[in-house]
């Protein structure tokens, strides 16, 4: 989503005469688009402006954007001061002006929900060439105890299905075939009138369209409506990314998730049984206040039991203003405890993907070049549909290309391969 949202801040930029920079050494200015679900995402920033302070033209304006700014809004005012603007993600409108104030010696700040705001009249300036993140829905109505999100992305709002179907027949145009619809809780889309299942068939039938991904969703959320349609659409891939946190259904109560861990297992189930091919991945945290080692094993056993292709696993990070930060002093998870599990449950992943990934060697799959895997290696970072990664040798000129590859090797993780026919037109676009 952040990705996304620097893409429109670039596209109104460039609509103003601004043109961006490699390295922020020589820029007039520099935005710092920020994340605040993790103290850790927010400590990195905080020393990135550091350096910036240290290193920056004289006279360069410096913007602070995203959740971490409408988190702290003027606290960041007070404690960088060579920060000169606030803006939280509904306030992207205001960066223009606010520049211009900036230069002018103002200090500015933009943090108020804007519900309205969906960027419609904005172009962005995508970073990727083969595949484009549209965001789809601003905004979480969940309250997950842990999750600062519902306080800095405010209420959900959909875009009209019109409007992404738009944005997705211009990007394809422009020679992309995949799409990556983007929300806090994607697959609870509603416009007033479609739901997710409705985007999903629209989307997926736009012209020279190959592929379609959309993170995160909700477990919740996938109705028989949403899977049918998974089901339906050829461009749909066969993977999704699941969002867990716990396997215990105490813990899962604890953090507001709205399932138990038999609801979760139900979801996966109604997935696979409708798509069976079907990959998933997982976000798990450890170490939530009152997790007991009982509750922790449950983790592990749903972890082995769906066999999550992978998973982003964290320790517990408490932020202000959330619940979670409000529970009671004695259910607090040492950081020894917290480091151990999650060190288990990485262990328990690695392994599972490994010993999988092995088994797939020899077989042949379609991917989709991506990137250059390292400058000047002479390599390439492809996709499969299922969301494996698998290094092929190639050049720069095969980005956007669709190949048929056999993985001759893996690290557990990524596979490497070798292309064995033809390589396949590029889609028509239009
Ligand atoms: S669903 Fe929960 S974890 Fe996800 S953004 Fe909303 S509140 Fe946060």
């Amino acid at each position: 989503m952040n990705v996304s949202d620097s893409e429109l801040m670039l596209g109104t930029l460039a609509a103003h005469g601004y043109v961006s920079v490699d390295h922020p050494d020589g820029a007039d200015v520099i935005i710092v688009n920020t994340c605040a679900i993790r103290d850790h995402a927010e400590q990195r920033v905080i020393g990135r402006l550091g350096e910036l302070r240290r290193n920056m033209k004289p006279g360069a304006v410096v913007g602070v954007t995203g959740c971490m700014a409408q988190r702290l809004g003027p606290q960041l005012l007070d404690k960088a001061k060579h920060v000169s603007l606030v803006i939280g993600p509904d306030g992207y409108r205001a960066l223009p002006a606010l520049i211009e104030g900036a230069r002018r010696g103002e200090r500015g700040i933009h943090t108020t929900f804007d519900l309205e705001e969906q960027y419609e009249d904005f172009q962005p300036r995508r970073f990727d060439r083969v595949k484009a993140w549209i965001p789809v829905q601003r905004g979480c109505d969940y309250k997950c105890t842990y999750c600062i999100v519902p306080t800095t992305r405010g209420p959900e709002r959909s875009r009209k299905l019109a409007d992404v179907v738009r944005e997705t027949r211009d990007v394809v145009a422009g020679g992309m075939s995949e799409v990556v619809l983007l929300g806090q809780t994607v697959n609870s889309y509603h416009d007033g009138e479609h739901d997710f299942a409705d985007l999903l068939r629209a989307i997926g039938g736009v012209d020279g369209l190959r592929r379609l991904r959309f993170t995160s969703p909700h477990p919740n959320d996938f109705t028989e409506r949403v899977v049918d349609a998974m089901a339906s659409v050829d461009a749909v891939c066969e993977h999704v990314h699941l969002p867990m946190q716990s396997g215990s259904s105490r813990i899962l109560k604890r953090m507001l998730r709205r399932y138990t861990r038999e609801g979760y297992l139900d979801c996966v189930a109604r997935l696979r049984a409708a798509i069976p091919a079907l990959s998933l991945t997982t976000d798990v945290i450890v170490g939530f206040p009152g997790e007991t080692d009982e509750d922790f094993d449950e983790t592990l056993s749903v972890v082995r039991e769906v066999e999550f292709a992978d998973a982003f696993t964290f320790k517990f990070s408490p932020r202000d203003g959330t619940p979670a930060t409000r529970m009671p002093p004695e259910l607090t998870v040492s950081d020894e405890i917290a480091s151990e599990r999650l060190a288990r449950l990485v262990e328990t992943v690695r392994g599972m993907s490994r010993a999988r990934n092995l088994g797939l060697l020899g077989t042949r799959t379609e991917v989709l070049v991506e990137r250059e895997a390292k400058r000047g290696d002479a390599m390439l970072m492809t996709r499969t549909r299922d969301f494996k990664t698998v290094l092929v040798p190639g050049t720069e000129a095969m980005l956007g290309e669709y190949l048929t590859v056999e993985l001759t090797g893996t690290t557990g993780s990524t596979f490497t391969g070798q292309i064995v026919r033809e390589r396949q037109p590029l889609p028509m676009a239009g």
